[in-house]
């Protein structure tokens, strides 16, 4: 092999390990949390939720702030430990395969702690509210894009 052809090999590796890096960087990163977002457009804005109502709900808030942000930095460290790998392996190595299997516990887990979150934010309404909250829920779920 010419070592003109080796460093076109050597290049598009690199390359394509960079794109991976980006692709890969992406889907992990993008968590926003669509589903709770738009559940709280509906709690703040059509539901009409009284005073006691709105005072539970802030409470309920500022705990899911918390574990979220913990669960975020998680995978944010996750993200950097990804990102680690696939610049030692330039491939789907052993390193690589670990970093993606450790970033599922966080992802999981904020999964988790948001579904949580959307039953303590149900736990709050009144009867009346339930279904047009739960309709909520179940579209936000099955909604492809948004
Ligand atoms: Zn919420």
């Amino acid at each position: 092999m010419s070592n003109r052809l080796l460093f076109g090999l050597v290049a598009i590796v690199a390359f394509a390990a960079a794109i991976c890096g980006v692709v890969i960087g992406r889907a992990y990163l993008i968590q926003p949390q669509p589903v709770e977002s738009e559940l709280h457009g509906l709690l703040h804005e059509e539901l009409k939720l009284d005073h006691q109502q709105q005072s539970k709900l802030a409470e309920i808030e500022r705990q899911f702030a918390i574990r979220k942000q913990a669960l975020e930095l998680e995978l944010r460290s996750d993200n950097a430990r990804l990102a680690d790998a696939i610049e030692i392996e330039h491939g789907y190595g052993p390193q690589v395969n670990a970093a993606v299997d450790r970033s599922h516990v966080a992802m999981g887990q904020l999964q988790k702690v948001t579904l949580e979150h959307i039953f303590a934010m149900r736990g709050v309404l009144r009867p009346d509210q339930t279904a047009r909250f739960d309709e909520a829920v179940v579209k936000a779920l099955t909604a492809k894009e948004r």
